[in-house]
């Protein structure tokens, strides 16, 4: 494995940042550990700019080439934020903190770009600028778009921008690549169907909300299967159904709650103009009334077809072709590095962190992020960028 030579030497050094960023993980916006140890060896390592408070956690590292600014440039992302998972692995880097677990290895993500950022730094075999953007609160509140939002793009002109996925499902040190969409789009589904309450003896008294509740989840399951053409990607599923309290008595009101997924941007209109019918047309068919929203959270996760095909040469220099691997399909999980997809040409690459096939997957409180793989990710980064920003 042509894992580069000066990188490999920092290795036992990477593992150290990552196990100490996994005792110490911190939810999404409140990354101000991470970010501070961030910030201050990206200034360490000799970065020519360190750019902090961008959506309030996130940090930019900028880094020249041997010749200086010339006016080209490429970002490369890592996210630092953790999840709210009770950590049972029973390692030494353990979490120290109840509730909180880096389960998802942006704790890993953060030491490879780290690395790459310290041989950046130091070897500065490239011309043009680099800029490390080490984003806040990838897990559900969206902190990429806030970068965007806040003006990442115009603070920091570039011409594509790449992120990295480790993949505990895959052998280690695999990548895989994507043309076009690798994750979906999602919304968070709210229903509450409000009408009257009964005693249960006596139903007629009322108009019952739980019989209506259950004729709108089983209509929704109707819109992927007769709205949606048979041969586009979309889901919805019901995840919680809230009313009454006890044995006898048909409740006032129920409340569910729900995900949606998609890919294409019509399918999200369809999705959504057909839940809002169903759930306020059944209601007021029985009698009742209802609120339905369908709150947009990240849009489809999109690789641009020129950046993929660089980020997949730079993956077989440092892995060779036999593990650069092609993704068939697209998964229906999220990512919000689609909002920075969403604005700038990029691609956004996996990387198999697989010891055996009973690994815990992401999101699992026996989720062991590989460091093995540390050292991979980071040749990677550095190889795009000597690739993509040649010397002259
Ligand atoms: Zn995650
Ligand atoms: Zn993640």
């Amino acid at each position: 494995m042509p894992v580069i030579n000066r990188i490999a030497e920092f290795h036992p050094e990477m593992t150290a940042w990552r196990r100490d960023f996994h005792a110490h993980p911190e939810l999404g916006f409140e990354e101000f550990r991470t970010s501070a140890i961030v910030a201050e060896k990206l200034r360490a390592f000799g970065c020519d700019e360190v750019v902090t408070g961008l959506a309030r956690t996130g940090v930019v590292g900028v880094i020249h080439g041997a010749r200086g600014p010339t006016g080209r440039a490429i970002g490369l992302r890592a996210d630092m934020d953790a999840l709210p998972i009770q950590e049972q692995t029973g390692l030494p880097h353990a979490s120290t903190i109840p509730g909180r677990m880096h389960a998802c290895g942006h704790d890993g993500h953060t030491a490879m770009l780290l690395g790459a950022a310290k041989y950046l730094c130091e070897t500065r075999a490239f011309d043009g600028t680099v800029y490390l953007v080490f984003q806040p609160a990838e897990e559900n509140l969206a902190g990429g778009g806030v970068m965007v939002e806040e003006g990442l793009f115009e603070r920091f002109p570039m011409e594509r921008i790449f992120g990295l996925h480790n993949w505990p499902g895959m052998p280690a040190g695999t990548f895989l690549w994507r043309e076009g969409p690798v994750m979906a789009a999602v919304a968070n589904l709210e229903a509450t169907i409000t009408g009257k309450g009964a005693h249960g003896a006596l139903p007629y008294q009322g108009n019952d909300p739980i019989v209506i509740a259950a004729a709108i989840v089983q209509a929704l399951q109707s819109i992927v299967a007769r709205n949606l053409d048979a041969a586009d990607a979309g889901v919805i599923s019901i995840g919680m159904i809230q009313g009454g309290d006890t044995y006898n008595v048909i409740p006032e009101s129920v409340r569910m709650l729900g995900t949606a997924r998609w890919f294409l941007p019509e399918v999200g209109d369809t999705l959504e103009r057909r839940f809002k019918e169903l759930v306020t047309g059944i209601a007021a068919s029985f009698g009742a009334s209802a609120t339905a929203r369908f709150d947009r959270a990240y849009p489809a996760t999109v690789n641009e077809a020129e950046s993929t095909r660089l980020a997949r040469r730079a993956a077989e220099t440092v892995a060779g072709a036999q593990r650069v691997v092609h993704m068939p399909k697209p998964t229906m999980g999220a990512e919000d590095f689609a909002y920075m997809l969403n604005a700038k040409p990029g691609a956004y690459l996996m990387l198999g962190g697989q010891r055996s096939a009973d690994d815990a997957s992401v999101h699992h409180p026996l989720y062991d992020f590989n460091d093995e793989i540390l050292p991979i990710g980071a040749s990677w980064w550095v190889t795009l960028v000597e690739q993509l920003l040649p010397r002259e």
